[in-house]
């Protein structure tokens, strides 16, 4: 059994990652990431990646197509399974996350700090504004892996979705973003490594041109995946990420 760390990147376009990420690039060169490139689920939209990558199941299956807030929170994701698992849980991640794994509707001054072990996110820190400085999330993230000692920790910065909407995927607003989320990376994962975690760092979707991530193409869809502290195969598709962290912190039902 390892414990995980999952780094989501909200609206990391692969060829912008590939291009800008140099300290992950260079962890691959040197052998201690393995990295591959994924196609997101249609629709490339965010809050139905979320429920993908944390279920394991297609859009079309968790019945989370759209971005509209949710009518129900998700069963069986990742976090659920954890916790009746007695695994200790935690995030740093905006809201979305809480309205999908723990309770609805969001409520900012009740569920911003969220820290109740029967929550699935037992132990929560969410944000409410998409323009959150990613410097402060990653510290938010590292402040909790440190007070709770989560056997499973997601880190889910917004910075690179917002520049992405706001100047397209062409622009250098968008690439020091994602250089931005490169370096906060190049500070705290080492520590996590040492600490002995697995280390996946992935995105959503991606984004285009114009500043969306809606169509059916690559820039929309193509998302990079690594995996450090870990010597399971990575995964083929979107659908397996969850089933790998599952195997990581030896969950077994
Ligand atoms: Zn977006």
């Amino acid at each position: 059994m390892q414990n995980v760390i999952l780094v989501l990147v909200d609206g990391l376009e692969a060829g912008t990652a590939h291009r800008c990420m140099s300290y992950m690039s260079a962890l691959t060169e040197a052998g201690i990431a393995r990295h591959t490139t994924l196609d997101a689920e249609l629709p490339p939209l965010s809050r139905p990646i979320y429920a993908t990558l944390l279920t394991g199941l297609p859009p079309t299956t968790t019945g989370v197509t759209g971005n509209d807030p949710p009518i129900a929170t998700l069963p069986g994701t990742i976090f659920h399974k954890a916790c009746r698992q007695g695994l200790r849980t935690a995030a740093a991640a905006f809201f979305w996350m809480s309205e999908l794994c723990n309770r609805i509707p969001f409520d900012a001054a009740r569920d911003r700090f969220s820290n109740d072990p029967n929550l699935p996110i037992s132990h929560g820190l969410f944000y409410v504004s998409e323009s959150y400085p990613d410097r402060e999330c990653f510290l938010d993230a590292e402040a909790l892996r440190r007070m709770c000692s989560p056997h499973l920790l997601l880190v889910h910065p917004m910075g690179v979705d917002t520049a992405g909407h706001a100047c397209g995927v062409r622009s250098s607003v968008y690439r020091d973003a994602v250089r931005h989320v490169d370096d906060l990376l190049a500070a705290h994962l080492p520590g996590w490594l040492e600490e002995g975690f697995c280390v996946i760092v992935t995105g959503d979707h991606g984004m285009d041109e114009e500043g969306r991530h809606h169509d059916a193409t690559a820039l929309s869809r193509q998302v990079p995946f690594w995996m450090a502290g870990a010597s399971l195969p990575i995964p083929a598709s979107q659908h397996h990420v969850a089933g790998l962290m599952e195997k990581l912190l030896g969950i077994t039902s």
